[in-house]
């Protein structure tokens, strides 16, 4: 079976159609225990040290374990991916473009899955067969969102990781149902988290050191239960066609498709504060101005480039930042106790 790396989310039903093995390249980064070295091998290459450490990473994974076939998304993820997979195929590396269409619009997306389909060698409708056989495996992905938020059994790691993880399956959906099945069996027998717990939405790419991030925050009496880009990653809502899955997917699109996700979702699971997660020097940061605007909650932005770790000046703004919402929610408590609350002046 021919392993084929994706920089982001791409069509995997497709991928798998054509008889790949898709590895997503960030994720391999992040697994590994000494992820630095990847950045290394890549600043060692000339990449500069103001450049993106998912770019570097990417590129020293590829060298590394030398994969062979890449598929590099540009429009709808990354311009710097378009510099990466120059230097990829200078290094003779098999690095092939994939763009999501400019606007969600399913004739586009249509004609774009028909493309792709045809440069691997498969067609759409042996790829909507797979959407169909893959089906059974993203409802678990979908019952471990519901566990998260729902019933509050899961830990926000816990559901960071596992939908972060759909975007290949691990390299394998089998296995990956199997052992997320478990999870959700060990889930549904553990006590939920207090009813008085702080609940946070994270949105943004994800962390580079999201291994202790969740943790960290689940110290402190709060934990995320909304993982905006990881939620969609694991296209939980995919619709009749592939073409109408891949369209309603919000992150390749204007940040204005992303902020309706994120505002339903901030409603639906009861939202105390939003962690808006940005990379350094990446133009996604900017985004940032966009959605303090559009966010009628509590917003901390996070920063992080190559520490894969969290340090202690993040640390410290996590905790003045819950202490914040902590208090307000405990006097927003005292006040609604408080004797003749309910009763209407007159
Ligand atoms: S974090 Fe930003 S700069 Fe880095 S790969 Fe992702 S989109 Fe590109």
């Amino acid at each position: 079976m021919k392993t084929i790396g994706i920089t982001t989310t791409v069509p995997v039903e497709v991928l798998l159609a054509a008889g790949c093995r898709p590895v997503d390249l960030n994720n391999v980064l992040v697994s590994d225990p000494d992820p630095g070295r990847y950045v290394t091998i890549a600043e060692r290459a000339g990449f500069p040290l103001n450049c993106c450490t998912w770019i570097k990473g990417i590129y020293g994974v590829c060298l590394d374990k030398g994969i062979e076939d890449v598929i590099c998304v540009t429009s709808g993820d990354c311009s710097n991916t378009e510099m990466l997979m120059e230097t990829l195929l200078l290094k003779g590396v098999n690095a092939v473009l994939f763009a999501y269409p400019g606007r969600p619009d399913i004739p586009a997306m249509q004609h774009t899955l028909e493309k792709l389909a045809a440069a691997l060698g498969t067609s759409l409708a042996a790829a909507e067969k797979v959407r169909k056989e893959i089906q059974p495996v993203r409802d678990l992905a979908f019952r471990l969102d519901e566990l998260t938020w729902k019933d509050n059994k899961a830990t926000g790691r816990e559901n960071h990781l596992w939908l972060v993880s759909a975007s290949d399956f691990n390299g394998d959906a089998g296995k990956y149902a199997k052992d997320l099945q478990k999870l959700l069996y060990a889930c549904e027998s553990r006590q939920p988290y207090p009813r008085d717990e702080t609940r946070l939405g994270y949105i943004g790419v994800p962390a580079v050191y999201a291994g202790e991030l969740y943790p960290f925050i689940e110290k402190q009496g709060a934990r995320v239960v909304f993982n905006e880009v990881q939620r969609q990653f694991a296209m939980l809502e995919p619709g009749e066609s592939l073409a109408e899955q891949y369209t309603s997917y919000t992150y390749p699109y204007s940040i204005q498709e992303r902020i309706k996700d994120i505002k339903t979702q901030l409603k639906l699971r009861k939202i105390d504060g939003v962690i808006h997660y940005v990379q350094a020097f990446c133009h996604r940061g900017i985004g940032d101005i966009v959605f303090r605007d559009a966010i009628d909650l509590p917003v901390l932005t996070l920063e992080g480039n190559a520490d894969f770790f969290l340090n202690t000046h993040i640390k410290t703004r996590i905790e003045a930042f819950l202490d914040m919402i902590q208090r307000r929610q405990k006097a927003a408590k005292t006040t609604a106790s408080a004797p003749g609350f309910w009763l209407s002046p007159e």
